[in-house]
């Protein structure tokens, strides 16, 4: 077997730990892996860095920055991006967490927010400044939500002469009823509250209808209302990678509401034993009649079915059906509070944190990775320090919308100045 393995980053991105390079706890190459590295003991499997625009079925091929690439079997597993409910212009202005560069630009926005209310003389804007909005109450929702918090109540606490950083207003907008949906609703109560304590506001049963340079426009109980902002974070549905959509068009196969194609018990495509799709891309109903959720586990254990399928094709043996071993599911809210299910045993606390800790640390792909990552996060845990906390992009990507004010506020002690010192 030659295996190729086309993918338009050179690097294994660990997205659980997206969130914590967002809110400055660790840097980009603490969670992602290169992608040669990982594979160069595995003789028979070349990495190939391109973009895959389109896949011709019928010749085999698959077309990579307009060369073409043969293949006698095809795995697809490009993943999702976000959705914007027919908004595609919002994504400017509320970003998604998905990749590296979205999560240093998550990270800009937020500091240069307090950079810039650290200079506003006018109360409100400084208020608008200072309140960040996040949509969608999912984990990522949920874990961001609850990292700005510990940022603004704790690791920023100091650092400021004008503002209290402790003064930011988080809001967490969900349009259901309860945040972490897909958890046990005792589970989904107690993070709820656990944000509540790090003194996130939890909007649920609430939309959002607009979002503008200055502010969100959000729909709730027959009502509507403007939450004045400059900082957004999308955190809500996500979409199938478009080669999805080629893929149904040529082969003939379904595409479900959020994209995904729908594949068979083998994870195959209708009619087509020789292309698999897997992971986000993929809805899988065989099992329970839901599709099986985004996350990582489905992926993995879709990942190592195929490759155990495709072994055995070649040797001539059955092929079994794919079934998914349900592991679990665990979301952090901050410091020492997680949840975690897993079916009859649930955690909550200080409990559920530990086992978060243990199963991401476990899940990096370097070792080296493992110990820097254990390594912060203990440092972060005794001193509540964000060392990753650059605002990186182009020098005037964080200037103020409106006019600067050259004044400075006063400063928020009650001591008398001491002389000036330029
Ligand atoms: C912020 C965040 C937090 C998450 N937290 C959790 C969690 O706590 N637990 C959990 O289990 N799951 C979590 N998930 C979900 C989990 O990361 C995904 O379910 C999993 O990564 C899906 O794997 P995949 O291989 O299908 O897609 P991905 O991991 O997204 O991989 C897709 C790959 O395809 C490449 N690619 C895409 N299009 C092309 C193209 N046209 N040409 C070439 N290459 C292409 C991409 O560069 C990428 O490397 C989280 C996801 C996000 C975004």
């Amino acid at each position: 077997m030659q295996v190729t393995l086309v993918d338009r980053r050179n690097f294994h991105l660990f997205q659980p730990l997206l969130y914590q390079v967002a809110t400055g706890v660790l840097s980009p190459a603490n969670i992602a892996a290169p992608l040669r590295w990982i594979v160069e003991r595995q003789a028979n499997c070349e990495v190939l860095l391109g973009e895959v625009q389109s896949i011709d079925v019928t010749g085999r091929r698959v077309l990579v920055d307009g060369a073409a690439l043969t293949y006698d079997t095809l795995i697809v597993a490009a993943g999702a991006h976000y959705s914007y409910f027919g908004h595609p212009e919002w994504e400017q202005l509320a970003p998604g967490l998905k990749t590296i560069e979205n999560a240093t630009e998550i990270r800009r926005r937020l500091l240069i927010a307090f950079e810039l209310a650290e200079r506003e003389t006018d109360i409100v804007r400084r208020r608008m400044l200072l309140t960040f909005v996040i949509v969608g109450g999912g984990p990522t929702g949920v874990e961001m939500a609850g990292a700005l918090a510990e940022i603004a109540r704790h690791s920023l606490k100091h650092e400021f002469r004008h503002i209290d950083p402790a003064d930011a207003q988080i809001v967490l907008v969900e349009a259901g009823e309860r945040v972490l949906s897909s958890y046990p609703s005792d589970l989904s109560e107690k993070a709820q509250r656990s944000l509540e304590r790090l003194g996130v506001t939890v909007r649920t049963r609430t939309m959002v209808a607009d979002v503008a340079a200055d502010h969100v426009v959000v729909n709730w109980g027959g009502g509507s209302e403007r939450l004045p902002t400059q900082t957004v974070v999308w955190a809500a549905g996500v979409e199938a990678s478009p080669l999805a959509k080629s893929l149904a068009a040529a082969t003939g196969a379904t595409i479900d509401r959020a994209g995904r194609l729908i594949v068979e018990r083998d994870l195959s495509l209708p009619n087509h034993p020789e292309i698999f799709v897997l992971g986000d891309m993929a809805n899988y109903s065989h099992q329970t009649g839901q599709p099986l959720p985004g996350v990582a586990p489905v992926a993995i254990q879709q990942g190592r079915f195929v490759a155990k399928l495709i072994t055995n094709r070649l040797r001539g043996r059955s092929i079994p059906t794919f079934h998914y071993r349900e592991l679990g599911n665990m979301a952090t809210i901050g410091r020492s509070a997680a949840v975690a299910d897993f079916g009859k045993l649930r955690f909550s606390g200080f409990v559920a944190w530990m086992l978060w800790l243990v199963v991401h640390l476990m899940n990096l792909v370097s070792f080296r990775n493992r110990l820097l990552v254990f390594i912060q996060w203990g440092w972060n845990y005794v001193t509540y320090d964000r060392s990753a906390r650059l605002i990186t992009g182009p020098p005037d990507a964080g200037a103020p919308t409106g006019s600067p004010s050259i004044e400075l506020a006063s400063p928020r002690s009650t001591e008398p100045p001491a002389d000036n010192v330029t």
